[in-house]
């Protein structure tokens, strides 16, 4: 998604107008609930595009044909759901949707009826009340990198979405409330794909409005569909989990076990493949969480007579057999590396063995088991509920499933807070490596910075010579920080100087203009560069001050910057110091 918002916004894409992909996801929030029969942390997705070119009325016939006609699900298992509309935004009810789903619909002999829900909330309340297309609001039918429009920075692209579901059959849990409606939490319906028309953008001053071109974007999860396709809400039942559930021992009353292995081992070797290791940080803190809970599941189907405080004999071998038959089945689609894959499995395993052990000396130390000590042994050794129930005996005779569920999912609350403050929540709105923000105020901060830190540039150059040259550069809403080739500490005065020919450019409320051009042409413009980063064929040139030839500052960059100088708003130095021999560091914030 994120790479090609610029092509939604109008610029050509190198690759057409209409795009279809297939790609492989991750999604670590979901690791715990693995286990029932629609969790998993890896699985494919299937993607088509338009860019500016089809919409609404190919989109939705095609994904219909493509699911009741080419897969032959029955359509009669099939619901909907579109927009209810967003009156504060003059944002319309997605009606001309519900009129081709209803047309389709009839094409298959089925009456398909409207029903408004609204709010998801309300959903238990009101019920299915024979309805085949259900209208929701901007919580479940709406979507934009930053969720529902009143949360989109200006100038970001959304729209509403539509999305297909499958209904299992399987009884509603009234847990959930009286009635049951396709986006109810029991588990009877599960969302096989989802058409989001991106056709608006919010403007600077909070309106919507549409974009020049009206876009789709389609995402269907393979597993799920493969999983409507065979008549069930079983994502293992599909043939490239389903291999692995068969090659394990134990029986049916171990299916969680199982799920968790199959997920689990497939997940990692795509990981390992993409070149991830093990380690107690972010992506290999996952990987080792996948290898380590595999370990143990692996452990459990197999253990017999043998010493309960330690893992099976047999679980390496299984492992790695299951390893094996993941690089096959994906053979002729993903070149999984089968060797680097049993290399890092068994280094892993090497190691949690010890970690195992001394997890299970702990577990014997303590007296009782409560849900504290229970979590505490689960987050520093790995040891899962399921292992502390079993090997704590009396001594945990009072700990609870439930418990231990509310404990890691009161950690799990937490820890997703703070990877939301870490990345934002849908994401961050900017990233370029250069400038980060997760807002529209940050936004608004780091690009008045970015602009700040060319001028910065300029102004070095100005008064230090041309020896001045990038070595880096870090933008955060709070300053900006840029590293620059310099032999010798720099002096008082100079410090003033640079911050008072930086300011003055802003005085002087210069345009900020931007010209596209051959690589080799740009560079004979005399414009800055960054010699460590890597450029393609075409670069942007981002100058100030009237014409590209007598611009006071001009780089080779992204953008984004502020239209004039004057909108930065006073620039002040508040450090400067050394990073390395002949590199000296510069902190500055914008007033
Ligand atoms: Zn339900
Ligand atoms: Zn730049």
């Amino acid at each position: 998604m994120q790479p090609l918002i610029r092509y939604l916004l109008g610029e050509p894409h190198p690759s057409g107008t209409r795009i279809v992909d297939s790609q492989k996801c991750f999604r670590s929030e979901d690791i715990d609930e693995v286990g029932d029969n629609r969790h998993t942390t890896f699985f494919e997705m299937l993607g088509n595009w338009s860019l500016g070119d089809y919409f609404k009325a190919e989109q939705l016939p095609w994904v219909f044909e493509f699911l009741v006609e080419e897969l032959g699900i029955d359509p009669a298992r099939l619901y909907v759901t579109v927009f209810s509309g967003e009156e504060k935004y003059n944002i319309p009810r997605d009606d001309e949707s519900v009129e081709i789903w209803r047309r389709l619909f009839k094409g298959v002999g089925i009456e398909a009826k409207a029903v408004h829900i609204g709010d998801p909330d309300r959903g238990g309340e009101v019920g299915m009340r024979g309805g085949r297309i259900f209208y929701y609001n901007s919580t479940k039918n709406w979507w934009s990198r930053a969720g529902p429009p009143e949360k989109m920075p200006a100038r970001e692209p959304g729209g509403p979405d539509s999305e297909i579901f499958y209904d299992s059959g399987t009884p509603h849990d009234p847990k959930h409330g009286p009635h049951c409606h396709p986006n109810c939490e029991c588990g009877r319906f599960m969302e096989i794909g989802n058409s989001v028309f991106m056709e608006y953008t919010k403007t600077d001053d909070g309106r919507f409005e549409r974009l020049p071109q009206r876009n789709v974007d389609f995402g269907g999860g393979l597993e799920r569909i493969g999983a409507a396709v065979t008549g069930n809400a079983d994502m293992f039942a599909v043939d490239t989990l389903k291999c692995l559930i068969d090659a394990l021992p134990g029986g049916v009353g171990e299916m969680r076990s199982k799920r968790i292995i199959a997920d689990h081992v497939r997940a990692a070797a795509f990981l390992i493949t993409d070149g991830v290791e093990p380690s107690n940080k972010d992506r290999g803190y996952m990987l080792r969480k996948l290898l380590r809970r595999s370990i143990i599941h692996a452990s459990m189907l197999e253990r017999g007579e043998e010493d309960a405080n330690s893992l099976s004999a047999g679980y390496v071998e299984t492992l790695e057999r299951l390893f094996g038959i993941v690089c096959d089945e994906y053979a002729g689609t993903y070149a999984l590396d089968r060797g680097r894959i049993l290399a890092v499995f068994r280094g892993e395993s090497q190691k949690f063995r010890n970690t195992f052990t001394n997890g299970m000396r702990r577990l014997a130390q303590y007296e009782t088991v409560d849900v504290d000590t229970a979590f505490k042994l689960y987050e520093s050794f790995g040891l899962p509920y399921e292992v502390i129930k079993e090997f704590g005996g009396e001594k945990a005779a009072a700990l609870t499933r439930e418990a231990f569920e509310e404990r890691l999912e009161a950690h799990r609350q937490r820890s997703r807070a703070g990877a939301e403050k870490k990345f934002g929540g849908h994401g961050l709105i900017l990233d370029t490596g250069e400038l980060k923000a997760k807002d529209e105020a940050e936004m608004e901060k780091v690009t008045r910075l970015h602009t700040a830190t060319h001028l910065l540039h300029a102004a070095l150059r100005e008064i230090l010579g041309d020896e001045v040259k990038q070595a880096g550069s870090d933008i955060t809403p709070e300053r900006t920080r840029f590293d620059f080739s310099y032999p010798r500490k720099l002096t008082e005065e100079e410090v003033k100087r640079v911050e008072e020919t930086a300011n003055r450019a802003v005085q002087r409320d210069l345009r900020v203009e931007c010209r596209e051009m051959p690589r080799g042409e740009a560079e004979k413009t005399g414009a800055l560069f960054f010699f460590k980063a890597k450029y393609g064929d075409r670069v942007k040139v981002y100058y100030t001050g009237g014409s590209l030839e007598g611009a006071f500052s001009k780089e080779f960059c992204g953008g984004p910057h502020v239209e004039r100088t004057g909108l930065i708003g006073r620039i002040r130095i508040t450090k400067e110091e050394a990073v390395a021999a002949g590199v000296r560091r510069i902190r500055a914030v914008v007033e």
